[in-house]
């Protein structure tokens, strides 16, 4: 299980032959730059229908999951925030 983010990154940051990170922006809505197999049409479709076994990882269930991690994320956040006024106040 992967826990890295979802968010689009600010650079490529493929390695490149000089061992360096690519510096260029990832195409939109990609995690790399065009030349980096970020270019549009190029990877799976989205979901991968062609390996379907049981929809575990069809986009709707993960981008279900992932909304109910971010509200459970939320909600802890805005618990630890009601304890702190409440902390404060008492
Ligand atoms: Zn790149």
């Amino acid at each position: 299980m992967s826990t890295k983010s979802e968010d689009q990154p600010i650079i490529c940051g493929a390695k490149t032959r000089s061992g360096a990170l690519c510096q260029n922006p990832p195409e939109l809505g990609r995690r790399r730059c065009r030349i980096h197999g970020g270019a549009k049409g190029s990877g799976a479709p989205q979901g991968n229908k062609n390996a379907w076994k049981h929809g575990f990882y069809s986009a709707e269930a993960i981008a279900r999951r992932r909304d109910a991690r971010r509200l459970v994320k939320e909600s802890r956040e805005l618990m630890s925030m009601m304890n702190q006024i409440s902390g404060i106040s008492a």
